[in-house]
C-alpha cells in the first residue's frame, strides 16, 4: 500500500512536470508568435504610410499608383482625381507636383498631363496662365508655341498641311500677309540671321567686315571677310569638278542701294509684282553680306546659270557652308520666285542640315535654332 501510494505520487509529480513544460511551451510559442506577428505589423506601418493613408480616404488598394502615393505622400490627393492619378505616369521632375495640381483642376485629364511633362518650361508656364485648350494635336512637336493654338487651329482648316507643317509655317508667319507684323532681327552678325518678308535688319544695319571678291563683270564685289575663303572653295570646287567658272554678280547690297532697286522694279513692274523678285529695303539679305548672286562666266550672254551648273550647285554648295536660298518648291515658304544663282552663307552644320533634310532657312531657324 505504501509502495502503491509512492508510485502514485511519482505518477502525479511526473505529470504536474509534463503539465508545466506543457504550458510552459505554449507560453514560449505563444509569445513567440505574438512577438512576430507585432513585429511583421510594426514593420509594414513603417514602409506602407501610404497604406494608412489609402485606409483613412477609402481607396480601394487596387488604384495603388506611383503616382497616387506621391499625392499621398505630398498631401495634395484629391478624390475628385483618383481615377486621373492611375493615368499619370510618375516622374521625378521637380515641377511634378505644381503640374499635377495646376493642370488637373483646369480639366486636363491625366493622359494629357503626361504630355504637359514633356512639354518646354515656357510652354508650361503660358499653358499654366490659360484655360483648358485640347493641344493634343500639337503636343509632340518641339517647336509648338502655346501662345499660338488659335493661329495653328485656323490655319490647319484653311489648308492642307499635316499639323507639323503647319506649326512650323505658323511659327514662319505664312498665315499672315507679308510686311504686316514685321520684326527687327536680334543678331544682325549672326551666321543664321533669318531676313525675309517678316524680318528686318535694324535701321541703317552694315556689316563691321566687308572685303571684296573679283566679279563676274570686271568689278569688285564687297561680301563679309567671314565668307572669302569658303567661297574661294566653292569655286575652286565648282572649276574642278564641273568645269564651271562660278563668279559673283552682287554680294553685300546697302540700305539706300536696295531701296533704289526696289523703287525701280516697282516704277516698271508694280509693287505686288516687285515683292515677288526684290525685296524692300531692310528687308533684303544681300545687306547681311553673306548672299551672293552668282554667273556662271563660261556662259556669254544675260544668262547666269544652265541647269548643269545648277544641278552641280544645288548638290554641292554645303560641302562649303552655302545653301540655295530660294529652292524651286519652296517659294510659298520663302516668298521669293526660283532663284538658282543666289546662295547665302550659314556654316557648314547649317548647310548641312538643310541640304540633307531639303529645308528652306525659315525652316531651319524654326526647327533647329528657336527655343521654344
Ligand atoms: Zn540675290
Amino acid at each position: 500500500m505504501v509502495i502503491v501510494m509512492a508510485k502514485r505520487k511519482k505518477i502525479k509529480k511526473s505529470f504536474k512536470i509534463v503539465f508545466i513544460f506543457i504550458v510552459l511551451l505554449i507560453v514560449i510559442i505563444g509569445s513567440l508568435f505574438t512577438y512576430n506577428t507585432f513585429f511583421k505589423k510594426s514593420k509594414s506601418e513603417a514602409t506602407s504610410e501610404v497604406e494608412k493613408l489609402m485606409k483613412e480616404y477609402n481607396i480601394d488598394s487596387k488604384k495603388y499608383s506611383k503616382t497616387l502615393e506621391f499625392v499621398l505622400l505630398n498631401n495634395i490627393y484629391n478624390e475628385k482625381y483618383l481615377t486621373e492619378y492611375q493615368d499619370i505616369e510618375y516622374t521625378d521632375k521637380d515641377n511634378f507636383a505644381n503640374i499635377i495640381t495646376t493642370f488637373l483642376p483646369k480639366g486636363y485629364s491625366g493622359k494629357e498631363i503626361n504630355y504637359i511633362m514633356k512639354l518646354s518650361t515656357k510652354n508650361i508656364d503660358k499653358l499654366s496662365n490659360i484655360d483648358y485648350k485640347d493641344i493634343s494635336n500639337y503636343y509632340e512637336f518641339k517647336n509648338f508655341d502655346v501662345n499660338k493654338i488659335a493661329r495653328y487651329n485656323a490655319y490647319y482648316e484653311e489648308n492642307d498641311y499635316n499639323y507639323q507643317d503647319v506649326v512650323t509655317y505658323v511659327n514662319i508667319n505664312l498665315d499672315l500677309p507679308v510686311y504686316t507684323e514685321t520684326t527687327e532681327v536680334n543678331d544682325p552678325n549672326s551666321l543664321s540671321v533669318l531676313v525675309n518678308k517678316y524680318n528686318y535688319l535694324p535701321n541703317g544695319y552694315k556689316p563691321s567686315d566687308i572685303s571684296y571678291l573679283p566679279g563676274a563683270y570686271g568689278n569688285n564685289v564687297p561680301m563679309r571677310e567671314v565668307i572669302i575663303e569658303p567661297f574661294k572653295e566653292l569655286q575652286k570646287a565648282a572649276e574642278e569638278e564641273a568645269g564651271i567658272n562660278f563668279m559673283p554678280t552682287t554680294a553685300f547690297r546697302d540700305y539706300s542701294f536696295q531701296k533704289t532697286l526696289y523703287n525701280n522694279y516697282v516704277a516698271s513692274d508694280g509693287v505686288k509684282e516687285a515683292d515677288t523678285y526684290s525685296a524692300r529695303p531692310g528687308y533684303s539679305e544681300h545687306q547681311t553680306g553673306l548672299s551672293i548672286d552668282l554667273k556662271n562666266t563660261n556662259i556669254s550672254g544675260s544668262t547666269r546659270l544652265n541647269e548643269e551648273d545648277y544641278e552641280w550647285l544645288s548638290n554641292n554648295a554645303y560641302r562649303f557652308g552655302f545653301i540655295i536660298r530660294f529652292p524651286q518648291d519652296k517659294t510659298y515658304i520663302t516668298g521669293y520666285q526660283f532663284e538658282n544663282w543666289h546662295i547665302r552663307y550659314v556654316g557648314l552644320d547649317a548647310a548641312k542640315i538643310i541640304y540633307e533634310n531639303d529645308l528652306t532657312l525659315e525652316e531651319y531657324i524654326d526647327l533647329y535654332v528657336t527655343d521654344y
